[in-house]
This record gives structure tokens, C-alpha cells and sequence, in this order.
């Protein structure tokens, strides 16, 4: 098993285009996006351990959920198929009349999927409900949804491992695991763009998420709350337009749920000179391109 060298090495892009750069701040991108065109980004970061785990526990499949646009589901389907575990995925909402792109190739991959209503899907991190599927489903390593567990919170600790001179790191929240992981390790300041609505509630969460599992921020750190742009996954034409202009500039290719939104608010707080002159920004790219294609046109 080789997860290991998705982890590592990861490139670095700088970003000269003025069009986010000013004189007194530099950004660059750490490209987690690159590691590996399938098992994406920081959904292999978050994995790592949990493959491990799951074979010192004899486990030969991994179940785990996600809505119909996962990045993790497709992540997971993806190592599942290249690494030998069959995978299952409980996928949010009723099954339509096609799948979306991305679970055509979780399944391709040879993910199983069942498709849970709304209501069951947020007995998510129910233990009894998890009981039940699986007896249903048969024994699997059970991952929560965004590979939000320990294993994922330590593999994330691996992002830090970049030899580029930086005085911040910036990154976009989900479950807020990445950004765990890597204000354990980081010794600069840690900024999270929230990706969800909700005032404060992801700083207060990362903050459980470290006691529960008895680990320490080695730095400042932040989560950004007011970034979210209406709320998970909705976009707008600002955003798009954005996306659009960015990639252009950079060269460097975003997605519209994470990477887009952390990229415009980095412009917008650069712009207010929010970070002090001299400041060379790291951001890391989450990588999940495969999202794009839930884009208008993109089909
Ligand atoms: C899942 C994901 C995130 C969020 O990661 P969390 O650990 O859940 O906070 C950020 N960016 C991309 C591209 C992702 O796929």
C-alpha cells in the first residue's frame, strides 16, 4: 500500500498574476490538488490512517457518506479500488433518475451505494444506527462523513511538511479535520475559511475535536466564518465569475464549494490589508476537482 506518497512532496505554485498579488503581501498555493488525479487532494491526507487502521483491524471494506457531489466518496471509492478494499457508501437524499458524475465513478470503481432519505442520513454518527447498517451491510471500517475522525485529524499534520517559507497558512473548513491537523503541527498562523453558515460554530468544534482526541494547536489560529457565500455549496455569479478570472490569471484550477471561496477571500482580505506587509501567504488547495463538473454546463 503506497498512500503514502499522495502525502508527500506536495508542489508549489506562486501566484505573480496581480491579480492576487499586491507588493506588500505574496501568495502561493500549496497544490494537494495535485497528488494524484483520483484519491484527491486532502481526502487522501485524511485517508492515509484510515486505510492503515482498517488493515491492522482485518478489515477488507470501508463504508462511509457523503452527499452526491463527496469529494471524500470519491476519494474513498478511488483508494478502495486501487488499493484492494470493496467500499460502500451511504450517499445523502433519494437516488435520482441518473447518478451524478461523481458517484458514476465511485461506482465505477466498485463502490456500492445506498442511498439513505435525508432524515436517516443525519443519524450519521449514531452508533446504533451504524450498528444496524452494518448489519445490514456486513463488517466495513466505518469512516464518517469527510474522513472526520482521528486518523484523518493525523494524516492532515502531513500538510505541514512543506520545505516553502511561508508566515501564514491558509485553507478552506468543511468538517474542520484538515484544519485540525494541521494546527497541531503548523508554527505560523492558521486561517480556515468556513465553508458552511454558522456564526462560530467550526471554531468551537475544532476546539472539542482537539480535546477529544488529546492533541494541541502549536500556533494562532482562526476560522473565518463569514466567507460561506450564502451557505454549502451554493454559488453565485460573482463566484463563478471569479473561478473564471482566477483561473485565467493563475493558470491553477479551482472548485466551486471550497478552493473558489478560499481564493476570494484571500483576494478580498489582502485587499483590506488584513495581513501585515511582508506577509507570504501559503493557501492550500484541497484539491476535489472532480466537483467542477456540478457546475452549470459543465455536466
Ligand atoms: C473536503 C474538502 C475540504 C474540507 O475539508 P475538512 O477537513 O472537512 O474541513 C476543503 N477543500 C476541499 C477541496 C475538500 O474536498
Amino acid at each position: 500500500m503506497d498512500i503514502e506518497s499522495l502525502t508527500e512532496n506536495l508542489p508549489v505554485t506562486e501566484l505573480t498574476s496581480s491579480f492576487i498579488h499586491q507588493d506588500k503581501v505574496s501568495v502561493a498555493m500549496l497544490r494537494a490538488d495535485l497528488n494524484d488525479p483520483e484519491i484527491s487532494g486532502n481526502k487522501a491526507f485524511k485517508l492515509r490512517y484510515n486505510l492503515l487502521a482498517a488493515r491492522e483491524r482485518g478489515h477488507q471494506a470501508l463504508l462511509s457518506f457523503g452527499g452526491p457531489w463527496s469529494n471524500h466518496l470519491h476519494a474513498l471509492a478511488a483508494a478502495g479500488h486501487r488499493y484492494g478494499f470493496r467500499t460502500t457508501g451511504i450517499v445523502r437524499g433519494e437516488q435520482g433518475k441518473t447518478l451524478t458524475a461523481c458517484l458514476q465513478d465511485a461506482q465505477r470503481w466498485g463502490m456500492q451505494l445506498h442511498f439513505v432519505s435525508r432524515g436517516d442520513y443525519s443519524l450519521k454518527t449514531d452508533p446504533q444506527w451504524i450498528e444496524w447498517l452494518l448489519s445490514q451491510l456486513g463488517p466495513h471500517h466505518v469512516i464518517p462523513e469527510g474522513g472526520a475522525n482521528r486518523e484523518g485529524v493525523l494524516g492532515c499534520r502531513h500538510l505541514c511538511s512543506t520545505a516553502h517559507p511561508h508566515t501564514h497558512l491558509l485553507l478552506a473548513c468543511g468538517t474542520g479535520t484538515t484544519m485540525a491537523g494541521v494546527i497541531t503541527r503548523s508554527s505560523v498562523p492558521v486561517i480556515g475559511i468556513q465553508a458552511l453558515k454558522g456564526d462560530g460554530y467550526l471554531q468551537q468544534e475544532i476546539t472539542d475535536m482537539l480535546r477529544r482526541y488529546r492533541m494541541q494547536a502549536q500556533c494562532e489560529w482562526q476560522v473565518l466564518d463569514d466567507w460561506h457565500g450564502g451557505g454549502f455549496a451554493k454559488t453565485s455569479p460573482d463566484l463563478e465569475a471569479f473561478m473564471q478570472r482566477f483561473e485565467t490569471e493563475t493558470g491553477v484550477s479551482l472548485e466551486p464549494v471550497y478552493s473558489a471561496k478560499l481564493m476570494f477571500a484571500i483576494r478580498e482580505l489582502i485587499s483590506r490589508d488584513y495581513f501585515p506587509a511582508g506577509a507570504s501567504l501559503l493557501a492550500i488547495h484541497g484539491g476535489g476537482l472532480q466537483g467542477r463538473r456540478s457546475l452549470p454546463g459543465q455536466g
